[in-house]
């Protein structure tokens, strides 16, 4: 069953330009440097999902049409990830005459989230949420196959940082955004990828990233047909860095749209 990812957001959490117009090495003039915060889109088998909700996503779902979905993952809770949900009572009208919208996320991720809108999700606080159109939370567990209307979700357990992330397989393509390692176990779920949309936050080291030298070996490792570099930062100039980049490695860039069978 195809596979088809709309990228959202290839930025890093900033984005590019970050706020007041600095575009570090990108340049202005390249169109595929203008990147809003991470985020994709995922369709197979009659579902659609969207990757997080980070601060750029009325932007991101006005821009690419996107109305009803299947539900929402999230990676985890930084606040790239996660700070679109402020939009999200607005957004369910969309949804409260048929169903809730499903949010699905680690119990961490889930209680910070609650934890910074809890004026949408305390039913004793505000029940003007409660009912129909509530966030319909169901909880992600490491390696545990999830079925959201027919697309099967395979959640990969990783490391980013002191907190742990997670990364997204469905059918022969993954989703591995802010990790800078991840347990021996989660790569057994990386083989045999047609397209492997991996982070590459900046071009010099980082904490709790990949950098370019870094993922450039991982890649070699997991050994995906094709990869794609996301989350990229200031210093990742679209042309600059593609022509340090192996045949099947490129960088993507907001709306690239990549489909597996
Ligand atoms: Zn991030
Ligand atoms: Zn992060």
């Amino acid at each position: 069953m195809s596979v088809k990812v709309t990228v959202l957001g290839s930025g890093s959490a900033y984005g590019v330009p970050v706020i007041g117009g600095d575009w570090g090495n990108c340049d202005p003039k390249n169109p595929k440097n203008r990147r809003m915060s991470p985020s994709i889109l995922i369709e197979n088998n009659g579902a659609k999902v969207m990757v997080d909700f980070g601060p750029d996503v009325k932007e991101q779902t006005l821009k690419f049409g996107i109305r009803e979905i299947d539900g929402v993952l999230f990676t985890h809770p930084h606040a790239d990830h996660i700070t679109g949900c402020f939009h999200l009572p607005m957004y369910m009208r969309y949804f409260s005459k048929t169903k809730n919208l499903p949010l699905f996320a680690d119990r961490a991720t889930r209680k910070d989230i609650e934890r910074v809108w809890w004026f949408q999700n305390d039913p004793k606080i505000n029940v003007e949420y409660s009912g129909e159109g509530r966030p319909y939370w169901r909880e992600i567990l490491p390696h545990e196959m999830l079925n959201i209307c027919g697309m099967e979700v395979m959640p990969i357990l990783q490391h980013h940082g002191k907190m742990d992330s997670m990364g997204y397989r469905v059918g022969n393509f993954a989703y591995s955004t802010d990790w800078n390692s991840m347990p021996e176990e989660s790569y057994e779920y990386l083989h045999d990828l047609d397209v492997w949309l991996v982070e590459c936050d900046s071009e010099t080291p980082t904490t709790m990233h990949q950098h370019l030298d870094q993922v450039l070996e991982i890649i070699e490792r997991v050994k995906p047909k094709k990869a794609y570099l996301c989350h990229l930062d200031l210093t990742m100039d679209y042309d600059t860095i593609s022509k340090k980049l192996p045949e099947n490695v490129e960088l993507s860039y907001d709306g690239l749209v990549i489909e597996t069978t």
